[in-house]
């Protein structure tokens, strides 16, 4: 038997960084949703006990470094399942983005083997393992749009937000996620993101009220490390996306547009400099 699961990437409209923990990480305040951009991820059982990765991009690792490895680890030992499995993992959301495709890979593989070995675990226990494996995982598996807190697997969800369209567009750099928020200083006087103002407009089903709520604390750090994100950022504003932000870490840019008629000249502009664009809709 053959099983797909697909694996989207998600957007943050929202975040906010409270303050850091004792335990190393930070306390964050996110609104996340997914986009129509994803990963595909094909479960085969093997008939030896070993699990086998393969993938068409050459630029991942397919070992234990991989996150569908680690969850498909994860669940083998803690229900102590002795069967294999063979992934192909069809990879296409852009690595190191800030658009957590590792966690969604390793979400896909947690919702997938749970049909595959008929473990019948529901969907708050593969949320629990996958906060084991990165801190976007539990997101990721439940999907929709929610409120993130804690280190983001303290989720609330929410109802969708108006639909649009979502441009993104990554610089060819890598941001290390870890390296962003070890720069990052919550400073007294600093301007947070509201929270309570996006709950508002995406319960009005304001575009417009929604990309005027955009807000990343984290694009102070990377906006000044990498000129190249802030360059993608203005650009898109030139071109007439109605909403722009960074998403995650970064350093992809992702720009919110109403209008189809706008897509072109967006796309085309970005692509002058930048060669990994796209364009798609939210997953509401
Ligand atoms: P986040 O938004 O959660 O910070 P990201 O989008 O910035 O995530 P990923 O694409 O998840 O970053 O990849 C981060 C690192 O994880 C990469 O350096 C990559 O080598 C490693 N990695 C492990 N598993 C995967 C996977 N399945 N797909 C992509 N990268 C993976």
């Amino acid at each position: 038997m053959k099983i797909y699961e697909k694996a989207p990437a998600k957007i943050n409209l929202l975040l906010d960084v409270i303050r850091k923990r004792d335990d190393g990480y930070h306390e964050v305040e996110m609104i996340m949703t997914m986009v129509d951009l994803a990963d595909r991820l094909e479960m085969e059982e093997l008939p030896r006990d070993q699990i086998v990765l393969t993938s068409q991009a050459g630029f991942i690792p397919l070992d234990e470094k991989n996150l569908a490895f680690q969850a498909a680890r994860l669940i083998k030992e803690r229900y102590s399942v002795s069967r294999g499995v063979y992934f192909h993992l069809d990879k296409r959301i852009p690595v190191a983005a800030g658009l957590a495709g590792g966690s969604s890979d390793a979400a896909a593989a947690l919702r997938g083997l749970n049909r595959l070995w008929q473990l019948g675990l529901t969907l708050e226990e593969l949320e629990a393992l996958g906060a084991e494996l990165g801190s976007d995982v539990p997101f990721c598996i439940r999907g929709g749009t929610a409120i993130a807190r804690g280190r983001g697997e303290v989720l609330e969800s929410i109802a969708p937000p108006p639909q649009c369209w979502v441009v993104l567009a990554k610089p060819p750099i890598n941001v290390s996620t870890a390296d962003v928020y070890g720069k990052f200083k919550a400073h007294e006087g600093q301007s947070h993101p509201s929270i309570p103002g996006m709950l508002d407009a995406i319960r009005r089903q304001s575009f417009q009220a929604m990309c005027d709520a955009l807000g990343n604390v984290l694009e102070t750090v990377t906006l000044h490390s990498y000129p190249e994100v802030r360059q993608i950022k203005e650009c898109m504003v030139k071109l007439g996306a109605d909403g722009v932000l960074m998403s995650g870490s970064g350093p992809t840019v992702f720009g919110l547009v109403a209008k189809e008629t706008k897509l072109a000249r967006i796309y085309n502009g970005l692509r002058g400099f930048c060669k990994e664009v796209y364009v798609v809709r939210m997953l509401t």
